[in-house]
């Protein structure tokens, strides 16, 4: 890996503003989902590790928490623009430990940069209240304090942001945070902790603790100094950091699963979603959390929309991500592959045609054609589970009242996506759609601007826009008797 800057590749982790390897020296392989190659080492850390970065974080909190919200806004705008001249290096980095085209890993540093730009601004506008006394002699006001230590578990697919969207709001809010980045991605989180030391983030602030997620995990939500968890992941590690969390009740933030609904209604225009359904499907190789994952069709306009989506689909060029003109990388993992083909062939079993893909591009490797199901039905494990795959299963609706019954019979519930132009019913399904986000007529829908995240079984809170920051402040009441 040639890196312009080869201090942004660090093989230790970095706890209050030291980098250190594991108290037993152990270390994990980090390896490139396109080639199979180690690309380096970093420290199997445990509960040990993670304790001192909590102490660190616990002692320089209330420093950080007085500083002024203009004063930490500076700090975080020079960690952007650090951000921002080190665009190659670290778009290099993730491609080479999570494998997305390098445009696609620009993509997501600019995403990163823009919520780390709003809620560097945001550091000045954690206003409170005062609120009409309910004695004459009484003023009611209300005001908002930093939680405390923070705490995120963080996914690969989006090595970068995924930070940048927890750490952002922590720290312009006046608290610490400890990171545990995944194990396949941890060079990500890595760079940016050198680069937040660059800019002048204090020792204990942001600290990267990598190596085993169980334990790490255990430690970071157990322990009672740590007021605040923020994890974007599965559902079902969502659910075992939720019951971790109970003792020490702390508040939690939890972006989990999604299996979201694409609705392509008869009037629809029907380029424009084949469009979107390409940017919500394929992005990333299907591995988003908001990435469609079921795609219902009206009868009206099914053959169409499916001949046009295989056109489109069929000119994804499938490769290393490094290389130019390629549109889709590997999946993460061999594991994911092995998964990604027994779901095709549970699919096929049950009496599924593949419009276009299938397959694994090479038998041993990480890359799988993009795919298109169609003749698909609701017994398939494609229906139920999250894909996290190139693979799009197409399934055939009648009425609008079938459409949202399919599309909200799911434990799910993060992102839906509809194309109409019929007002009425525009707003007649996004009303109905059971999640936390829609994209109406559209198949991107996140921006800082806007609040992020999921009801029913994908989770609580919110990160970005106005909302986010409230996740990492307490409000506190105060009663004043002016006698
Ligand atoms: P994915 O399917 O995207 O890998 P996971 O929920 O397994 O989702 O992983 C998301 C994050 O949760 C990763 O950082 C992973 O290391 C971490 N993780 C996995 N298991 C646990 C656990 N038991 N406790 C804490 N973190 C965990």
């Amino acid at each position: 890996m040639q890196l312009k800057n080869d201090a942004l590749f660090r093989q230790q982790a970095f706890i209050n503003g030291v980098w250190c390897d594991a108290d037993n020296k152990q270390t994990h392989e980090v390896l490139n989902p396109a080639t199979g190659e180690v690309i380096g080492t970093v420290p199997m850390m445990g509960a040990n590790e993670t304790r001192r970065a909590i102490e660190a974080a616990d002692t320089a909190q209330s420093t950080w928490a007085k500083k002024t919200g203009k004063e930490r806004s500076i700090v975080l705008r020079r960690w952007h623009t650090l951000i921002a001249e080190n665009i190659e290096d670290l778009a290099l980095l993730m491609t080479h430990e999570q494998g997305k085209p390098i445009g696609e890993a620009k993509g997501e540093i600019q995403s990163g940069l823009d919520y780390l730009e709003w809620f560097a601004e945001e550091a000045k506008r954690v206003y409170g209240d005062v609120i009409p006394g309910h004695m004459a002699d009484k003023r009611l006001i209300v005001i908002k304090q930093p939680v405390g230590v923070t705490a995120a578990i963080t996914p690969w697919n989006f090595p970068h942001s995924m930070i940048s969207r927890k750490a952002g709001p922590a720290l312009a809010a006046g608290c610490p945070m400890i990171v545990k980045p995944a194990m396949e991605t941890p060079y990500s989180a890595l760079a940016m902790a050198y680069l937040a030391q660059q800019a002048g983030i204090p020792d204990g602030i942001y600290s990267v603790v990598t190596g085993d997620p169980v334990a790490i995990g255990e430690e970071m939500t157990t322990n009672p100094m740590v007021k605040k968890i923020s994890f974007t992941g599965s559902t079902r590690v969502g659910k075992i950091l939720m019951k971790q969390c109970a003792d020490t009740v702390k508040k939690m933030s939890m972006e989990l699963g999604g299996n979201a609904p694409f609705i392509v209604f008869d009037d629809a225009d029907i380029d424009a979603a084949v469009t979107g359904a390409m940017m919500s499907k394929y992005r990333n190789s299907g591995q988003t959390c908001v990435c469609a994952n079921r795609l219902f069709v009206q009868a009206g306009v099914y053959e169409a929309f499916s001949q046009k989506l295989a056109e489109q689909v069929r000119a994804i060029k499938v490769g290393n991500g490094l290389e130019s003109g390629v549109t889709q990388g590997p999946l993460i993992s061999k594991a994911a592959a092995d998964n990604t083909e027994a779901l095709v062939e549970d699919a096929k079993n049950k009496g599924a045609t593949v419009l276009c893909g299938g397959q694994r591009v090479d038998a041993d490797k990480n890359f799988f054609n993009p795919t298109i199901l169609t003749d698909v039905n609701n017994d398939m494990r494609i229906a139920n589970e999250e894909i996290f795959a190139p693979i799009a299963p197409i399934f055939k609706f009648d009425t609008d009242e079938e459409a949202v019954a399919l599309a909200n019979r799911t434990e799910y519930g993060l992102a839906g996506y509809f194309y109409s132009r019929d007002i009425g019913r525009v707003w007649r399904i996004a009303e109905a759609l059971e999640v936390g986000m829609v994209g109406v007529n559209t198949g991107m829908l996140t921006t800082e601007l806007a609040p992020f995240g999921g009801v029913k079984e994908s989770g609580m809170g919110r990160e970005g826009s106005k909302y986010g920051i409230e996740e990492y402040v307490e409000t506190k009441y105060i009663c004043l008797d002016i006698n």
